[in-house]
């Protein structure tokens, strides 16, 4: 198939440093840096954005591991998105097809954030080496997004104004084949740690004289417990119980739960949040404790645009899915056998859009973009079919050729696009258009409270203790593209 000259350029220039991605890609690997704590990937991805003439802002909206680097000028604004964060417990050495971690108990990319980061960054600097050759036209925006498995950078960025003048937005994302939606993709979710407090006393000699804040915890669980047989389907809510106190002899006077409200509307996850906040106040009542509510995240449902998605899906239907080589192919079936689920190898085909997804309930901090502007998410083939996130099994590709290829690939599709709306502005307009007609009369609003500030102490305590174990795996060589 023949290419127009500013793509055939660009994939020229991928597959000219195709060995510097797969370099980017297992440097974020071995990082595996959680959420808030990405330094060194965000650190290696704004020196590559940098080396190529972008111009960068660190620390946008008080992330230490965000940024904006722009390109260009004038319209219009494309921006690119993704994060890079990893997991925690999913320490997993690569190309091996059984459970065995790289350091014991230390976190790792288990769903293929690392590949994430690898396309954004291959695709900005061959789309932008586009620009400049043939003087294309517009702003390209690349931005790097902490802590989407907490769900918590971009709704601060659109909250912030980050988002103000981007006229279009696109943002990969690790699966195993290639991929787009329109629609509402994924939920909405309220991301919330709820605090109580009491007062000490000996557990043994004078428990009438505390106030059991784990207690109010438990009864929080409880009452949460019987509102969930009144949810709507399209609600759920999770917890983890983050803290509960010290020692069996002292009553705890403090105890904390984290939960997740989700909905299939924002407003939906509103109201599981709110009706959250008056179980707590019972909880409070009942034990004679007080609570407070720290709301780290509050992400709308991922949504796509039609135009976007016919735009991205005709660009991969031009390159078609990469050529697996028997070994990669075994790799998968032999992964596929070892985590018990069907055994089919990688997949040879590209995704069909035949209408409107069928929503997840998963949810993605992306999700404030896309109603804001026009958005694409733009799924590429860096993982195995029928492997679930977050299980070790995910992040046994993420570092392989098979993740090596399908980035290569991605970010072809992930440039193909940007450069097909600097080379046809035509095509944004019409997808502002669509986007107004799709949205129809919801209007935005930021769901974070207007002085919310992101929190900088998640996952630090734990990357410092596993940090100084990592670091004898990370790579020598870093990426330099040419
Ligand atoms: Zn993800």
């Amino acid at each position: 198939m023949a290419f127009p000259i500013e793509k055939a350029f660009a994939f020229d220039f991928i597959d000219r440093n195709a060995a510097e991605i797969a370099l980017l890609n297992d440097n974020i690997f071995y990082f595996a840096e959680l959420g808030m704590q990405e330094f060194e990937t965000a650190g290696l991805m704004t020196e590559l954005l940098e080396q190529a003439c972008f111009t960068v802002h660190r620390g946008i909206s008080g992330f230490p591991t965000g940024f904006c680097a722009t390109w260009g000028s004038g319209s219009p604004v494309v921006a690119v998105h993704t994060e890079y964060d990893a997991n925690p417990d999913n320490s997993q050495q690569s190309g091996v097809a059984q459970a065995v971690a790289i350091v014991e108990g230390a976190p790792g990319h288990c769903e293929g954030h690392n590949c994430n980061g690898a396309v954004m960054i291959a695709a900005a600097l061959a789309a932008k080496a586009a620009m400049v050759k043939f003087g294309l036209q517009g702003t390209l925006k690349v931005f790097g997004a902490p802590a989407e498995e907490q769900l918590i950078s971009r709704p601060y960025f659109v909250r912030d104004g980050w988002f103000d003048d981007v006229d279009v937005a696109l943002t990969p994302h690790v699966g195993h084949q290639h991929g787009v939606g329109y629609g509402l993709i994924q939920s909405s979710i309220i991301s919330a740690i709820f605090t109580f407090h009491g007062e000490t006393a000996h557990a043994g000699t004078a428990p009438w004289k505390g106030r059991d804040a784990l207690d109010a915890v438990i009864l929080m669980d409880v009452g949460m417990a019987e509102y969930r047989e009144h949810m709507m389907p399209t609600m759920q809510c999770q917890r983890v119980i983050t803290h509960g106190g010290n020692q069996p002899n002292v009553i705890p006077k403090m105890a904390s739960v984290w939960w997740y409200f989700r909905g299939s509307s924002a407003e939906l996850a509103m109201q599981v949040y709110e009706r959250a906040k008056k179980i707590a106040e019972g909880a409070a009542l009942m034990t004679n404790t007080t609570f407070d509510v720290d709301l780290q995240s509050a992400v709308w449902p991922v949504r796509g645009n039609q135009t976007l998605a016919e735009l991205v899906q005709a660009e991969y239907e031009g390159l078609g899915a990469p050529d697996w080589t028997a070994e990669e192919d075994a790799l998968a079936r032999a992964l596929q056998a070892k985590a018990g689920v069907k055994v089919e190898g990688l997949s040879h085909s590209t995704l069909k859009v035949k209408g409107p997804a069928a929503q997840k309930t998963a949810g993605n901090d992306a999700g404030d973009v896309s109603w804001k502007v026009p958005m694409a998410k733009i799924y590429f083939p860096s993982n195995i079919p029928n492997i679930s996130f977050h299980h070790w099994a995910a992040g046994v590709a993420l570092a392989t050729s098979i993740a090596h290829k399908g980035v290569v690939s991605g970010a072809k599709v992930l440039a193909a696009s940007i450069i097909e709306c600097f080379r046809n502005p035509q095509v944004v307009a019409e997808a502002k258009a669509t986007f107004r007609a799709e949205i129809e009369d919801t209007a935005y609003f930021s769901m974070l409270p207007p002085d919310q500030k992101p929190p900088l102490e998640l996952n630090r305590a734990m990357m410092e203790r596993y940090r100084p174990l990592m670091r004898p795996h990370y790579l020598k060589d870093r990426p330099k593209f040419s």
